[in-house]
């Protein structure tokens, strides 16, 4: 169509519709018009309590004070991921935001780690990763250092509904237009098929010229009304359902989700500052909705506060996320299962890829495609980080772990995992969110342990590379002095003391 765009309508008000209107409105400012449709009595999907560290950009490109934004939003920070019996029940690992070591040489830091490690080095690689160190001590401070590999990075936990509410105050005020109530018609021109206009229940007609779904699990424009396909991973990523139950606040705020590994799923805890938020994910081909509840209701640890609540799912995606003139942001666009908290990541930059290729003058061919393209490249980057966590384990408790060990991988993830198990090289795809620490420290927590190092690991006399692995740990734990705990940075940070 090439027509200008002049008025974007969002369907749906959660993290999604919230997020893209609020984004849209910073950078068009008041060059388009945006409507944003949300409807009270079908609400919002409710969970999503986990981020990663490019939220940090989002924000501060909104101009988020981030001590409002932890208060409004009852956000605690995250420096990792703990997984607790994922290789085999009783032992762990941390997927932090850190990366373990330096830069050193011609290689990574694994590679000389190893070659170290046969010349009596004791500390894993995780000691040498200051995510890691404050993790284990629950502590926090935001520092800068002169080298950002010494720096912590972090993203947050907070109240996904009160993050939306947040950004909807903010975007109203600033000019886009809500309007509350249910869509019950799409209306559609015969001719090129695209959407003209949301018919409400009140039989208002919002009409536009790109229309953005946030619609969640419904998928409304551009699944039911355009009828794009969904592509279903449910072979590669078997989970399909999950039970979520917030509890008490735990006595202390951990620095990191939990990841608890089940016989037949695994269990997330997000501590926020009012609360903890648990729940159980599961594939129902291995077990009923009764004993995955039950599993989840006897490994919380304080008292529930609401009744769990059961979400069904797919892993997969929309086979286009771009169609005619509707693009599909969050939910409604695929799912992912929660492992490595990337929903809220996917949104983001879903309406940073939207923006870059803002169709000003007219939607085009073109334009779909690269915006499709790079969409499904995203996506099953990602897909191949999470399988990975499943699929190299060596628990032999169920047949769901068995079988994860023998499920046919992606080209791509295969080829990255044999290369690393070889010599400890790993391929990093420049847009793969997830950068080789932590496919390293996912591939190596999970057992996967090289044959191999690199020879330039090899250079230095073995003296010479303990010596440098001292120095690199001492300046890992020099920040140590700096931190406080996690609790009393939160109080002293947002002013809650
Ligand atoms: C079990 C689980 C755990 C998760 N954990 C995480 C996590 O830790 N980290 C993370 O990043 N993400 C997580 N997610 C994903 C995260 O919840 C979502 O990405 C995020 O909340 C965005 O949802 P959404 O806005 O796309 O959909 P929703 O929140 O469902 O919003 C849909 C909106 O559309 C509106 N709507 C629908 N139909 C109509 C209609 N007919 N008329 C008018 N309005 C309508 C609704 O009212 C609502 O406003 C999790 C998801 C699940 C299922």
């Amino acid at each position: 169509m090439q027509q200008p765009v002049r008025k974007v309508v969002i369907a749906g008000g959660g993290t999604a519709g919230w997020m893209t209107a609020a984004l849209l409105r910073k950078v068009l400012q008041q060059q388009i018009e945006i409507q944003l449709i949300e409807s009270d009595d079908i609400g919002i999907v409710g969970v999503g309590e986990a981020t990663i560290p490019p939220i940090q950009i989002f924000n501060q490109y909104l101009g988020l004070d981030e001590k409002e934004f932890l208060r409004e939003t009852n956000g605690t920070i995250k420096l990792a991921i703990k997984f607790e019996n994922w290789r085999v029940p009783g032992e762990s690992y941390y997927h932090t935001f850190g990366a373990p070591g330096a830069q050193m040489g011609f290689c990574s830091f694994q590679h000389y780690w190893m070659r170290a490690q046969q010349a009596g080095l004791k500390e894993s690689m995780w000691e040498f990763d200051l995510n890691y160190l404050c993790c284990e001590r629950g502590l926090f401070n935001k520092i800068k250092t002169e080298n950002p590999i010494y720096d912590l990075q972090y993203a947050y936990h907070f109240d996904s509904g009160l993050y939306g509410q947040y950004l909807r105050k903010r975007a109203t005020k600033s000019g886009v237009i809500r309007t509350e109530g249910i869509i019950e018609h799409i209306k559609t021109d015969d001719a090129s098929g695209f959407i003209t206009g949301l018919q409400l229940k009140s039989g208002e007609l919002v009409e536009g010229d790109l229309f953005i779904d946030c619609t969640g699990f419904r998928g409304l424009l551009l699944r039911k009304t355009l009828g794009v396909n969904y592509e279903s991973w449910a072979d590669l990523l078997p989970a399909d359902s999950a039970w979520a139950v917030p509890t008490e606040r735990f006595e202390k705020t951990l620095p990191y989700t939990r990841s608890i590994a089940h016989p037949v799923g695994w269990q997330w805890r997000i501590p926020l500052t009012h609360r903890n938020g648990n729940g159980i994910v599961y594939s129902s081909k291995y077990i009923s909705d009764e004993r995955a509840l039950e599993a989840l209701m006897n490994n919380l640890d304080s008292k529930p506060l609401d009744e769990p609540r059961k979400i069904q799912f797919e892993t997969g995606r929309t086979a286009q996320q771009w169609h005619k003139n509707v693009v599909a942001i969050g939910l409604s666009s695929g799912f992912l299962e929660p492992l490595e908290s990337t929903s809220i990541h996917l949104i983001q930059s879903g309406i940073v890829r939207l923006l870059k290729m803002f169709p000003n003058q007219g939607i085009t061919p073109g334009v779909i495609d690269l915006y499709n393209a790079e969409s499904k490249f995203e996506f099953e980057t990602i897909r191949d980080f999470i399988v990975l966590h499943y699929y190299v384990n060596e628990r032999e408790d169920s047949q769901f772990w068995k079988d994860m060990r023998n499920l046919t991988l992606p080209e791509r993830l295969r080829v990255k995992l044999e290369a690393f198990k070889e010599s400890a090289a790993i391929f990093n795809d420049p847009s793969d969110i997830f950068k080789d620490a932590s496919w390293l420290q996912v591939m190596m927590g999970q057992g996967a342990m090289p044959k191999d190092f690199h020879p330039a690991a090899k250079i230095s006399t073995e003296n010479e590379l303990l010596a440098v692995m001292k120095k690199i740990l001492d300046a890992k734990h020099q920040p140590l002095d700096k931190m406080l705990s996690h609790d009393e940075f939160l109080a002293r940070y947002t002013g809650a003391a």
